[in-house]
């Protein structure tokens, strides 16, 4: 804490309620200085009027974040989330092939935490204004930006990939891709329960581990235990379809939560049919039409620090410094990540928070974080330049237990991957950890074939025998 009296508080204005904007306000607070957030909508407004930016999943260094910040990871709050199942197959229906089948725990314990972003802001919100953060509505503009960086020590602007994103120019040398990779399809449902025979085909902790189905012409599908807002304990699906593919087709028809449902209905039941009992369960949240989500992000590092038309420089944060594709889970992430490590910057500094200390900052979260995160995406979307070592953690994963649980460890924390740039490199970590030879991981890792779902909703049976 800060031992300056109120007169000479620091002042910080975030611009954005995010989750890392209202995250990174909630440090500061925590860390003594004076916090003003802008928002371009109120607080109802966060709650009921929009989707979930995203799944927002944490793992254990984003959730350390949270702590750090002095936050509530929710641990303790959501379904227990424990490792992943994963599947790797390539065609559909009869022509099916069964690639790589495997079920992962996490390393040291470590739990994945889904949680409704809307839930999160609401709650850090209420806490923020009620600690004595100011909370000010107003849609912040390129000149607005400037009048209020003249008057705050410090100026983060946390407004997602949209908002005063454009003021931050991308920075070709770090950005790899000038298009969308997959077609997002994301929706929250309810009516599936959580327990050991929820998904017990592909695991035997069942409901405990996150599913991930991956087809190599479609793209991806993954179930994940999520808390949403009004429904509580619940599922968050989501789907992500390469370019031009029959999902991609299908996702964009989707128009709202219930057309989403159907189409994630009739993709389980036309190429994911091993699922479809546990799918078939799932029911749409009536009282949120937000539930659901359709679209596509650029993977996107723009340069972090701006100066505004009087020069005062200000700080991205979070979506708006580098934006993901979710297929690996670093967004939301990052941005908490990002948020501690300025707080814990800010709070052991007594300088100006001018262009240097913040272009400091933002390098040291890119060469700690940010680097790492973008590698890991594009690891997992199967990048053609790093197809080589994706084929190869994949397989090697499918028979090494100890090796999956890194692998899946990467999300959590990829730094990992920055040592890995020759082929070499990337059989060494693997044979490393997995404690024998690549050649003989590999000579064992094909699917023996996926099991079918035997799923029964509870009350099921009764229903039957009542209405029979
Ligand atoms: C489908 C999907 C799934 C995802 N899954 C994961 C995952 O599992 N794990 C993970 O780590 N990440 C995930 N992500 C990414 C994650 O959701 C985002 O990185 C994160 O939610 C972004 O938060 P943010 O606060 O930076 O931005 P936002 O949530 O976009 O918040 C920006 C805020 O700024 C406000 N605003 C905009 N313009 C202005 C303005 N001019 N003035 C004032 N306010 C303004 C907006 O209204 C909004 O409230 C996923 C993303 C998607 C799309």
């Amino acid at each position: 804490m800060s031992s300056l009296g109120p007169s000479q508080q620091r002042t910080v204005a975030i611009i954005g309620a995010g989750q890392t904007g209202i995250a990174a306000a909630l440090g500061f607070l925590n860390a003594g200085f004076d916090v003003t957030v802008l928002s371009d909508r109120d607080q109802i407004s966060l709650r009921t009027d929009i989707p979930a930016t995203g799944t927002a999943v944490t793992f254990a260094a984003s959730q350390a974040a949270e702590r750090e910040l002095g936050l509530d990871d929710y641990a303790g709050r959501v379904p227990l989330v424990t490792g992943q199942s994963t599947q790797i197959f390539t065609g559909v229906g009869g022509n099916r092939q069964d690639l790589l089948d495997f079920d992962t725990t996490y390393l040291d314990g470590a739990r994945a935490i889904g949680v409704d972003t809307r839930l999160k802001v609401d709650e850090r919100l209420r806490e923020f204004t009620s600690r004595g953060g100011h909370f000010v509505i107003s849609q912040v503009t390129a000149d607005s930006l400037d009048e209020i960086a003249a008057s705050h020590d410090l100026t983060l602007v946390a407004t997602g990939r949209g908002g005063l994103s454009g003021s931050f120019p991308v920075d070709e040398s770090r950005t790899v891709y000038d298009s969308p990779q997959r077609t997002l399809l994301m929706v929250t449902l309810t009516g599936l329960e959580h327990g050991s025979d929820v998904f017990a085909h592909r695991s035997p902790v069942g409901g405990e581990h996150n599913t991930f189905a991956v087809s190599e012409e479609q793209g991806e599908l993954w179930w994940g235990p999520y808390l949403h807002k009004d429904a509580g304990p619940s599922w968050s699906f989501l789907g992500f379809a390469k370019r031009g593919s029959d999902w991609e087709k299908r996702f964009s028809a989707a128009q709202d939560a219930a057309s989403a449902h159907r189409i994630v209905l009739d993709v389980h039941r036309d190429y994911v049919d091993w699922d479809l009992p546990e799918v078939s369960a799932t029911r749409v949240i009536e009282e949120d039409p937000h539930a659901w989500l359709l679209g596509a992000v650029t993977p996107t590092v723009r340069h972090a620090v701006g100066v505004t038309k009087s020069g005062h420089p200000v700080l991205a944060l979070g979506d708006t410094a580098i934006s993901f594709d979710p297929i690996a889970a670093q967004g939301a992430q990052g941005g908490l990540i990002q948020s501690a490590q300025l707080v814990a910057a800010a709070r052991d500094y007594d300088g100006p928070f001018d262009e240097q200390w913040l272009r400091g900052t933002f390098e040291h979260f890119w060469e700690s974080r940010g680097r790492a995160a973008t590698l890991v995406t594009r690891l997992f979307l199967g990048d053609a330049e790093l197809a080589h070592y994706s084929q190869l953690f994949f397989a090697a994963a499918a028979s090494s237990p100890r090796f999956a649980s890194a692998l899946f460890g990467l999300i959590s924390d990829p730094t990992p991957l920055l040592g890995i740039d020759t082929e070499e490199a990337a059989r060494d970590w693997v044979a490393g950890i997995a404690g024998e030879p690549v050649d003989d991981l590999l000579a064992r890792s094909a699917a023996s074939g996926f099991r079918y779902s035997t799923y029964t909703p509870q009350g099921a049976e009764q229903h039957s025998v009542a209405q029979a």
